[in-house]
């Protein structure tokens, strides 16, 4: 049986004529057949013409395209395109970077696959579906990195949310798609870190911040560095292999800061350097008296709906501000937003008016992004989530 066709109301076809993913449910006029929530679809205009087929949901986005054509979409169409996600990363060279096995493999729309995100720790593939469509084809991923990877994979982990695995047929009651369980070490940029992919946030670690925090290993040769936000304690790693005369690592979470102090550890450095603060940044940086040379500033998303916006531009100026007067003159600030709802020039607004409140002369020496194993397809700008201001305070 051919799947349900979703009709689109006159005039709502534009955005998927021009490769935007997203159906949103006001935009659907009639239905042949009720879909459950996971089904591929069909949609087509008010003319019959089909314009793509996708994954239905229940909610606000109710299709997830997947392709734009007619064309079948069965288990050799994923497989296919789980490789051309593989080639992509091949052709970047992500693959061959030296010291690396973290990577994004699969990056949702980004790749043609909205809701799937795949991630690479090694020996170990840990998928994560934002959809029920996704997560019903965690099996058939599974097989397609088995052929990609050989014996190279010994694990796949199923981090789908859990409101997906019990609706999911199949769904492993450990996580494991195959392999067992045993932490691992990873390498980013030659740089060892535990990953737990089972208890970490997202897959267990912020990859997207891998060539940012190099860039930062430069910078932070003889400065005082401070890590706000540290979590499995990144920033902090590569600032003391960069040769900062000390690092101190900032979280409100203690798990994080364990996690940070095994890291910095693992990579061959003692205490004599470092030192974790167990605070809330923003209470730290208002009360502190300690003037950095130089401070990382990477919370978590503010905003993750367009309705929360305001208020996530009022914290990123509010930390902007604490942070611009805690950095002595000549210092540099790290500051990042991962909001999808907050964009390039938002953010960088809510920065302008913490520099104008603080009377300080500020130039932006970097501006950064998430790197190329997280790409955002030109019709789909909600995709470049991860934004960044490298900063030089000068007065
Ligand atoms: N910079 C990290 C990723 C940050 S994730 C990296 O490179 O890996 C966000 C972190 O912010 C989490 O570890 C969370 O525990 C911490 N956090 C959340 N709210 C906080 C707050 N108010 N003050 C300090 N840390 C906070």
């Amino acid at each position: 049986m051919p799947y349900p066709l979703i009709t689109l109301k006159s005039g709502k076809d534009q955005s998927v004529r021009r490769f935007h993913p997203w159906i949103f449910s006001g935009a659907i006029g009639s239905m042949d057949r009720p879909p459950e929530p996971g089904d591929l679809v069909r949609v087509a205009d008010q003319q019959g013409r089909i314009l793509g087929t996708g994954h239905y949901a229940e909610g606000s986005i109710a299709v997830r395209l997947v392709s734009f054509g007619d064309e079948r979409v069965d288990e050799a169409f994923w497989k296919r395109k789980i490789r051309e996600a593989w080639e992509s990363r091949k052709a970047s060279g992500v693959l061959d970077l030296t010291g690396n096995n973290m990577y994004r493999l699969v990056h949702a729309e980004g790749d043609g696959l909205p809701g799937l995100v795949i991630d690479i720790y090694g020996d170990t593939a840990v998928i994560q579906a934002h959809s029920m469509g996704m997560h019903q084809l965690c099996h058939t991923f599974a097989e397609a990195l088995r052929e990609i990877y050989g014996p190279a994979l010994t694990r796949v982990y199923d981090k789908s949310e859990v409101k997906l695995s019990r609706h999911a047929a199949g769904a492993p009651a450990d996580g494991y798609l195959f392999g067992d369980h045993t932490e691992g070490i990873c390498r980013e940029h030659g740089h060892p870190f535990r990953v737990d992919w089972v208890r970490g946030q997202k897959t267990g670690f912020f990859i997207d911040q891998r060539e940012n925090r190099r860039l930062l290993g430069e910078m932070s040769s003889g400065r005082t560095v401070l890590n706000t936000f540290c979590y499995t304690g990144g920033f902090s790693v590569y600032a003391l292999a960069g040769g900062a005369r000390e690092v101190h690592s900032l979280d409100s979470s203690r798990h994080a800061l364990e996690l940070t102090e095994e890291n910095v550890r693992l990579n061959g450095f003692d205490d004599s350097r470092h030192r974790i603060i167990h605070a809330d940044a923003v209470e730290y940086l208002k009360s502190v008296d300690v003037i950095y040379d130089l401070i990382v500033l990477d919370p978590p998303a503010f905003a993750k709906k367009l309705s929360a916006r305001h208020k996530a531009v009022q914290g990123y100026r509010r930390i902007n501000e604490a942070a611009l007067r805690r950095i002595r003159p000549g210092g540099i600030l790290f500051t990042f937003s991962c909001s999808q709802a907050v964009d390039q020039d938002l953010f960088r607004g809510a920065v302008l008016a913490a520099a104008i409140d603080t009377g300080r002369q500020v130039r932006i020496l970097h501006q950064l992004h998430q790197p190329a194993d997280h790409p955002v397809s030109l019709f789909h700008p909600e995709g470049e989530y991860l934004k960044g201001l490298v900063l030089q305070v000068d007065h």
